[in-house]
């Protein structure tokens, strides 16, 4: 009998956050290992637990939710999310302009599946959430990665994305704050960004979810609110912000010119019909979520943990020799950098692999979020203090046995 094999649609499809090395984190955790995991921003794990309100307003709606709703979302949670976009500035949002889905992960690909043709291409930073690059080859399209400089504080470089763009350019993928650098674009890069997309009438797509997991006081910016001319597509959830990944409640808001983009909605608007709705339980949770008490508040403030892991996280990685690190403005990450004179690592994943295997410390290389070199790893600072100075610790300890050989 002939083997059964994938689709070739799969050729290019690449997600390496649950790749090789954490199906062998998972085999050495059978064999008894434990493991220190900063590989995943899944924040409940940590005790980082969804508002208790949230929960509670599921709990009480889960009676009326046992079937299928609207294929764009439940109309309450829709309001919120419209109330949500005004507060941000987002320009010309209607309640037909929100989609809910089960989480960003579902919008993203659909996004990308009503938009792109074969040949398509979409221009996606580097280094990204994997997802985006994963979703543009899925359906058919071409990942073009422009850089975000790390000199420049991982700024996107306009002057590369210019460089890149071709008549077959589509769109460009914005992800702010960023996942894996924790870079937060000032306006004047929003501007300039928004300016491309302007001269070459791109659309804009950009990944927010973590706009309210931002450090030092500072403050984000909606890209769609600098762009009221433009077609832009944002994306946000309750995944990072309200600590409720495992809900998979995520949004969709179409801004600005929609009219341009009539027959691309329409596309929109099948892709959410044939897969009837979300999932129904968590929507009860958005519209308490958004006009309730911001409880991320005190983790981001400087005495919060999540910013007294971030501080930590970063002063034990940089004291590492050889070791820099942008320190991060926003989301749950950092991106070191591990100097190939010290460090001459020719594959990553392979280097990522050893250091689970010989410290038991669980990281995702930088390639896998499309970083040019094998020179980079994300850190995810959800684990609570001791044991990321623990992790760390064994992180240097294999870095300094590297160095040795
Ligand atoms: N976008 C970014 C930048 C992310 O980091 C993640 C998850 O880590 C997602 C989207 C997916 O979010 P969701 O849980 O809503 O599917």
């Amino acid at each position: 009998m002939q083997p059964i094999q994938k689709s070739q649609k799969l050729a290019n499809v690449c997600y390496d956050i649950r790749g090789p090395v954490l199906e062998h984190a998972k085999r050495m955790e059978e064999e008894g290992h434990r493991i220190i995991k900063l590989n995943i921003g899944n924040p409940a794990p940590f005790g980082f637990f969804a508002p208790d309100e949230i929960i509670e307003d599921v709990i009480v709606n889960l009676q009326n939710a046992s079937g299928y709703c609207d294929s764009k979302g439940l109309f309450a949670a829709r309001k919120a999310i419209m109330h949500y976009a005004q507060q941000k500035q987002i320009p010309n949002v209607g309640m037909e302009d929100i989609y809910i889905g089960n989480g960003v992960s579902e919008l993203i690909v659909m996004a990308m599946q009503a938009l792109l043709d074969n040949g398509d291409e979409v221009l996606v930073p580097a280094p990204d959430y994997p997802l985006w690059t994963a979703a543009v080859s899925l359906a058919g399209g071409k990942p073009v990665h422009y850089l975000c400089e790390e000199e420049q504080g991982w700024l996107p470089s306009i002057a590369d994305i210019r460089a890149k763009i071709t008549p077959n350019t589509k769109a460009l993928v914005i992800i702010n704050p960023n996942n894996p650098t924790g870079a937060l674009y000032p306006d004047h890069i929003l501007q300039q960004l928004v300016e491309v997309a302007r001269e070459h009438g791109l659309l804009l797509y950009a990944d927010e979810i973590y706009d309210k997991v931002l450090y030092d006081g500072a403050t984000h910016t909606s890209i769609a609110s600098l762009a009221p001319d433009l077609m832009v597509c944002t994306f946000n959830g309750l995944s990072k912000n309200y600590r409720a990944c495992g809900y998979r409640a995520g949004w969709l808001i179409l801004s600005g010119d929609k009219r341009r983009a009539k027959d691309y909605i329409e596309g929109l608007n099948m892709l959410a019909s044939m897969r009837l709705c979300a999932n129904v339980p968590s929507q009860y949770a958005i519209q308490t979520a958004l006009g309730g008490y911001q409880s991320i508040d005190d983790l981001v403030a400087p005495s919060g943990r999540l910013a007294r892991q971030r501080d930590l996280a970063h002063k034990l990685l940089t004291e590492i020799p050889g070791v820099t690190c942008v320190k991060p403005q926003g989301a749950l990450y950092l991106f070191p950098r591990l100097d190939p004179d010290i460090y001459p690592i020719e594959d990553d994943q392979q280097f990522i692999l050893e250091l689970l295997q010989l410290e038991r410390v669980l990281l995702v290389q930088g390639s896998g979020f499309n970083w040019i070199a094998p020179d980079h790893f994300r850190v995810v600072f959800l684990p609570n203090s001791d044991d990321l100075t623990e992790a760390i610790g064994r992180i240097a300890r294999f870095l300094e046995n590297y160095r040795k050989r």
